[in-house]
């Protein structure tokens, strides 16, 4: 069995590092140890075959500006450019100047490459910018989606992609007649867990889908400014459903394959309960698909935080908690006469698979996985989550 190196057994053959050269070796030939110059000769392999995408040079690379910079953008979307092959940081767009020039300076953003909100429309003039990374309070999404294509640039737009289904069809249309591409930002749709459980799906091994079950809520916080304008109405568009419900909806859409048709649902905000004057707290609904697939939902600003589906088939069960956290996956598959086993995945970089698919189908002119067309799906099965709630019926889901 081959022993790993240690100091020891370095002086026979020893391991310079060249300069420019790459690695030579100094030989433990009679002459060297005479004292005379070591010859050296150059060794190294060719370059094994690459088991993961090779990554783009910084110049093939597609640039991206990102406008708003909060708590998800500062947190999770800057830091992961680190993990693209494709994808790279060109550009901010903040309402801030000292933060933009800090936040610049940390990830390598030249001067030239920060606007604020006042000269957003200047980043037609920027060549380097290819796409628009939009992670703006749900309200203004569809006005810098807009303002982008009109600027020459693709977007990518954060969930929900806007705050009604009008707005998102504008949002479409606007991208086709600027000949440009807009993806939603689902990021979940590009998570390893979640892939495997919609090609589990798909291949049957849960058989014939029975049962979606998801649940996805959180506290909401006023001390936290992320969640001040998330319980305005004006900006928020909607309550835990458009924040966190949607993760759910979009779950029971991918998992399935299918569209809901009929909705029906309830919301309950407690009315002392100062967080919920304008927007509310939980709701929950059912999905029935095309298919006969029953789909059980609830969303929630109050129950503590929980990312969780589980879907039931005629064969197997799956079960995913957290189902979409940044940081964590867990997945259980269970079948009839066998215990529960939990499937040991390895776990990417959701938010860089993301912007690395958006990169890819700007090189490509491909159409992205997750369109705004996509984005509009859940838009209208939400917007009948929210009809069917108001008036206790049964609500057909609009049609794209
Ligand atoms: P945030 O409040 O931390 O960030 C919003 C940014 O927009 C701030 O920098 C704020 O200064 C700026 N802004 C510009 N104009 C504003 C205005 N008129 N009012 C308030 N803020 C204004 O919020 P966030 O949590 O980063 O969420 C931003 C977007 O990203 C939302 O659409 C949210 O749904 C989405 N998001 C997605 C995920 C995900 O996992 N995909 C996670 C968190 C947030």
């Amino acid at each position: 069995m081959p022993q790993p190196m240690s100091s020891f057994s370095m002086p026979r053959r020893g391991l310079i590092r060249g300069t420019g050269a790459g690695l030579i070796a100094a030989s433990g030939s009679a002459a060297a140890q005479q004292g005379d110059p070591a010859p050296v000769r150059a060794i190294g392999r060719p370059m094994p075959k690459l088991e993961r995408e090779a990554p783009l040079s910084p110049e093939e690379r597609v640039g991206f500006a990102v406008v708003g910079l909060g708590k998800f953008a500062l947190n999770q979307i800057l830091p992961s450019f680190a993990f693209c092959r494709q994808a790279k940081l060109v550009s901010l767009v903040s309402g801030d100047a000292a933060k933009a020039r800090e936040v610049a300076r940390q990830y390598g953003v030249p001067e030239s490459g920060i606007h604020d909100y006042a000269n957003y429309d200047r980043i037609a003039d920027d060549p380097a910018i290819q796409v628009v990374y939009v992670i703006l309070p749900n309200a203004l999404h569809a006005e810098y989606t807009q303002r982008a294509f009109r600027a020459g640039k693709h977007v990518l737009c954060e969930k929900p992609m806007a705050v009604s289904s009008a707005e998102a069809r504008e949002m479409i249309a606007a991208g086709r007649a600027a000949g440009r591409k807009l993806m939603v930002a689902y990021r979940a749709q590009y998570e390893t867990f979640n892939r495997k459980a919609i090609e589990m799906i798909r291949e049957g091994e849960l058989g014939k889908l029975r049962l979606i079950t998801s649940d996805h809520g959180r506290p909401a916080k006023p001390e936290e400014p992320a969640d001040q304008w998330r319980l305005q109405r004006a900006l928020a568009g909607g309550g835990s459903l458009f924040d966190v419900g949607i993760y759910a909806v979009n779950a029971m859409r991918y998992l399935s394959g299918e569209e809901p048709e009929e909705v029906m649902a309830m919301t309950q905000s407690d009315p002392d309960d100062p967080r919920f004057r304008e927007v509310e707290d939980r709701t929950t609904w059912q999905f029935r698909m095309p298919s006969g697939l029953l789909c059980n939902g609830s969303t929630s600003y109050s129950y503590f935080e929980t990312k969780r589906l589980s879907v039931l088939g005629t064969d197997a069960a799956l079960r995913m908690d957290p189902a979409t956290d940044y940081d964590l996956r867990r997945m259980w598959v269970s079948r009839e006469g066998e215990r529960e086993a939990e499937l040991l995945l390895p776990m990417n970089n959701q938010f860089a698979a993301g912007l690395d698919h958006m990169a890819e189908c700007v090189r490509e002119n491909r159409d992205p996985r997750t369109p705004g067309e996509e984005g509009l799906r859940d838009m209208l099965a939400m917007e009948a989550i929210y009809e069917a709630a108001r008036t206790g019926r049964t609500v057909r889901v609009g049609t794209p």
